[in-house]
């Protein structure tokens, strides 16, 4: 847990991956699960809180790799339509640079992705584009955005100023910056577009520390920017 100036932002950040949760009327919210190790280390952070909803920003292992035992700890879990078959299956989705820096990262990402694969586990909702208001009806307050490009299925959750947006965006090296993978780099700008117009406080990513949108913006409209050249 954390305390930021603009409000309270829940996380467990452990290097590699970093969740968060949101508090509801009744339960708590999950977003996102971690990875290979990180169940043991997040298990003191998660029992302070009475988690019944997980919602995945994607399906990507380092995302989804607990999915299954929070399942059989009770709680249900939520998943864009879109990215079902991304479930164990990786290479089902196509996976680009965003830049040509990460042509290499981007086939050592591939092999990775294609070895690693999550417990098997099936979402007891499946999110629609419609289903923005989703989580209000399950008492938290706050709205789910779809922000395709890094997967087909990539949704963020907007509340009280605070987008948690997966890997549309990443604080990955301590700096904000571009994910530099997606499945469809027009997406991903589109997306990109959509986190300015929203224009929350800060952006809690799925990988580093939650960043002000003071910082990511420069960097976001840079890449726009060069990518309309
Ligand atoms: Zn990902």
């Amino acid at each position: 847990m954390a305390l930021i100036n603009s409000g309270r932002i829940n996380f467990y950040y452990s290097g590699d991956v970093t969740l968060y949760i949101l508090k509801g009327k009744e339960s708590d919210l999950l977003i996102d699960t971690g990875f290979i190790g990180t169940w043991k280390k997040m298990q003191n952070w998660i029992n302070q809180y009475n988690v019944k909803h997980v919602l995945l920003t994607h399906a990507h292992v380092d995302h989804d790799f607990n999915a299954a035992r929070l399942q059989e700890r009770g709680a249900k879990v939520l998943l864009s339509a879109a990215d079902k078959n991304l479930r164990q299956n990786f290479l089902s989705q196509p996976v680009k640079p965003t830049a040509p820096k990460y042509r290499l990262r981007n086939i050592t990402q591939l092999v990775g992705g294609a070895l690693v694969k999550s417990k098997p586990y099936i979402p007891d909702i499946y999110l629609k584009d419609s289903d923005r208001d989703l989580l209000k009806s399950l008492g938290y307050d706050a709205e789910i955005i779809p922000l395709p490009g890094h997967t087909y299925g990539s949704i963020g959750v907007f509340s009280n100023g605070v987008l948690y947006c997966g890997d549309a965006y990443t604080m990955l090296w301590k700096n904000p910056d571009v994910t530099p993978h997606a499945v469809s780099i027009r997406d991903m700008e589109k997306s990109l577009k959509t986190i300015l117009e929203l224009n929350p406080k800060w952006l809690a990513c799925g990988h580093g520390v939650p960043v002000k949108m003071s910082k990511a913006r420069p960097v976001i409209e840079e890449y726009l920017k060069m990518k309309a050249r």
